[in-house]
């Protein structure tokens, strides 16, 4: 990681407004988001916000990357008060930290978010969720997540536990912390994700306890969820102290 990208995050107890007024998680009508880059662009000025990125589902096989990157490069020049990113989400395909995403395309990016979206069954297919004891299944997400932090070519770990809570309340606090304590170790922001994350308060003090560098980001689809996560941590008081 180069020290540019290490300066792209603070570290949650540095945390000042112009670190979160941010959003460094969305898509647009590319992949699966409802918005085109114009529109994302437009409405973040509105919304106040400094710094975007866009971040789209990427995989080995990605073809149009090099073209969507020129097209949001060009499209920024029309918002020179907007400092705007270009990135790419990849998912975890196994627990040694290989990603779904070629060199070709890392090599465009500003900014890399590694996810676990699915667990790979180690014979190239993928195992299905409702199989496994919930148990099970923090364990996975866990290894998933950690394989990540410890070998991927990642700025930030999206989502952290969020497949787990899009079905269960509480990620066991005890992986989280150690997924936190990882990322710091390796100087990889973890992303506080206010739509996956359901028990923020726990969260927060887990990254009060740890300190790790964060990444804000709402994993926008939808346009009015632009900034969603910035203004639930203001509410939280966050980045105010
Ligand atoms: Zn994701
Ligand atoms: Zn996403």
């Amino acid at each position: 990681m180069s020290t540019h990208k290490k300066q792209m995050f603070a570290r949650f107890l540095d945390l000042k407004w112009p670190d979160i007024n941010c959003d460094m998680h969305l898509h647009t009508t590319r992949t699966d988001g409802k918005a085109d880059i114009k529109d994302v662009m437009h409405y973040a000025v509105e919304r106040g916000l400094s710094r975007i990125a866009f971040t789209e589902h990427v995989r080995r096989d990605t073809q149009w990357f090099q073209e969507f990157t020129r097209q949001v490069r060009a499209e920024q020049k029309a918002y020179p008060q907007l400092e705007v990113l270009v990135g790419c989400e990849a998912k975890a395909l196994d627990t040694e930290g290989l990603l779904d995403a070629t060199d070709k395309i890392l090599a465009e990016c500003d900014i890399v978010l590694g996810s676990v979206h699915r667990f790979p069954d180690g014979r190239g297919g993928y195992i299905g969720f409702s199989s496994l004891s919930q148990e099970h299944f923090a364990q996975i997400e866990f290894e998933l997540a950690v394989g990540l932090l410890g070998a991927a070519p990642i700025d930030v770990l999206a989502h952290p536990g969020g497949m787990y809570f899009r079905r269960y309340t509480d990620f066991p606090s005890a992986m989280m912390r150690e997924i936190l304590k990882q990322s710091l170790e390796r100087g990889i922001a973890v992303e506080i994700n206010t739509s996956y994350i359901q028990n923020l308060p726990g969260f927060l003090r887990l990254c009060v306890e740890i300190n790790p560098y964060v990444s804000i980001g709402s994993d926008m689809h939808r346009l009015e969820q632009l900034g969603e996560c910035r203004d639930r941590l203001h509410a939280h008081g966050v980045g105010f102290s």
